[in-house]
């Protein structure tokens, strides 16, 4: 593998391109593992970014893509349909609070986050309220790259400030303050009351992460939080978009974060481990009310079509994941997951430098004091036989379920090993 031809044009993410950091070149991956071009295999602590939940290279999942490859790869959607496509909206509808019946597809997580918008913004407009035009938000959110997600993202940790003149302004109440296991106290929830109270002529939604804040900051909050957001919602027409794009799925013990609130959302977005973690889709759900109101209005359209919207292969792997899920026991493995991270990510709570060490489901959080050394970090959890992408303060886990005890000890014995050493030495990278 030609390493130095990445290294000169191939752009990775959030990489300099003239000074960029060492990439590990991958020859395969199969169940927990990644192989690396040399023979080294890491057990996989990322599940490529919340995605592969049930490992990889599974036969179910590749029998799902190659079936569907003698059939058709793709065709466009406008005036097409296909039997992957209404088989997954099917599975979608079936497992999500009933209301929400409507399934819009699209490419990725930030562009269904982006349909989520639109979605809003044309709810208002066709129900004769164009003026509520702006989004609010928590702090330490993350909802996508793209310009109106990134709009919504932590005005702080995002990119804000670099491109300032072009986003929408949008309303930050705070982040959540209490805790996954607290209740939710008028405290924590007064700058958002206030700030809907202040200008709920404006706003069209409220866009949140359930229960878990990814990206931004790997925070877990009180689902109390929701409910009581719910309820400000409903009283100022605001409409509530739930973000469960990394969320879903299983990931925090429930099959979407929502039903620890037992709160539903107007409009929900779901990507990442939708198809497993095999290809990239997402899709953006709403009600059937929202859905007539845009539908009656002007244009009576919605204003959004993907290219490669509905992507059979995508949707027909997606299907066979949530098949998967329904006949595995992933609940039982999520808390399995939670024990192993509990009781193996403890020994790094007493370590100096250490601010904090969380745990939810199969996502388990160590935060530091001061931003790793990622380079030096990187290396060093590869040396280790694990795959750990820590970004800034945060060092963290999510395996794919099917994860066994002893690899998960591994990962977290490894998490514990390199956050002394780094705790000891002087971290001052800051890349992703
Ligand atoms: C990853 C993520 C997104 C963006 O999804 P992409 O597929 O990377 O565009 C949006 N929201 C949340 C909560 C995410 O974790």
């Amino acid at each position: 593998m030609n390493l130095d031809f990445d290294r000169e044009h191939i752009w990775h993410p959030y990489t300099s391109m003239q000074d960029p950091l060492p990439v590990y070149p991958v020859k395969s991956a199969k169940g927990v593992h990644i192989e690396l071009e040399d023979g080294r295999r890491l057990i996989d602590g990322m599940s490529s970014w919340w995605a592969a939940i049930h490992g990889y290279n599974h036969p179910v999942l590749n029998e799902a893509v190659t079936r569907q490859l003698g059939h058709m790869s793709h065709v466009m959607f406008g005036g097409l349909t296909h039997d992957p496509a209404i088989t997954l909206a099917r599975h979608l509808v079936g497992l999500t609070p009933e209301p929400l019946s409507k399934v819009f597809f699209c490419d990725s997580g930030s562009v269904s986050v982006e349909a989520a918008i639109k979605m809003a913004l044309q709810y208002h407009q066709a129900a004769g309220q164009p003026q509520k035009h702006r989004l609010l938000t928590v702090r330490s959110g993350y909802h996508g790259d793209t310009f109106a997600a990134m709009s919504v993202c932590d005005p702080v940790t995002g990119m804000h400030s670099m491109f300032k003149r072009v986003l929408p302004q949008q309303l930050f109440a705070e982040a959540p303050r209490c805790g996954f296991n607290e209740p939710c106290c008028e405290e924590c929830i007064r700058d958002l009351r206030a700030k809907i109270e202040t200008h709920h002529q404006d706003i069209a939604a409220l866009v949140i992460e359930p229960v878990v804040q990814g990206a931004g900051g790997m925070r877990f909050y009180s689902p109390e939080y929701l409910k009581m957001a719910r309820d400000l919602c409903d009283r100022y027409g605001v409409l509530l978009i739930f973000d469960e794009i990394a969320t879903g799925f299983g990931r925090t013990g429930r099959m979407f974060a929502l039903e620890h609130a037992d709160v539903i959302p107007d409009i929900l977005c779901l990507g990442k481990a939708l198809t497993g973690g095999y290809m990239t889709l997402a899709a953006t759900l709403t009600t059937d009310e929202v859905a007539a109101v845009i539908s009656g209005g002007t244009p009576g359209v919605f204003m959004h079509g993907p290219t490669f919207m509905a992507n059979p292969l995508a949707c027909s792997v997606a299907a066979a994941s949530i098949g998967l899920l329904e006949v595995s026991k992933w609940k039982e493995s999520v808390m399995r997951i939670e024990k192993g991270l509990l009781s193996g990510l403890e020994a790094c709570r007493t370590i100096p430098g250490v601010r904090d060490v969380r745990v939810l489901g199969s996502i388990g959080v160590v935060e530091l004091q001061k931003p790793v050394n990622m380079a030096a970090v990187q290396k060093q959890f590869v040396e280790r036989g694990v795959w750990v992408r820590p970004f800034g303060t945060l060092v963290y886990l999510m395996p794919p379920y099917i994860v066994l005890e002893e690899e998960l000890k591994q990962l977290t014995d490894a998490v514990c090993d390199v956050v002394s050493r780094e705790a000891a030495s002087d971290g001052e990278c800051h890349d992703l």
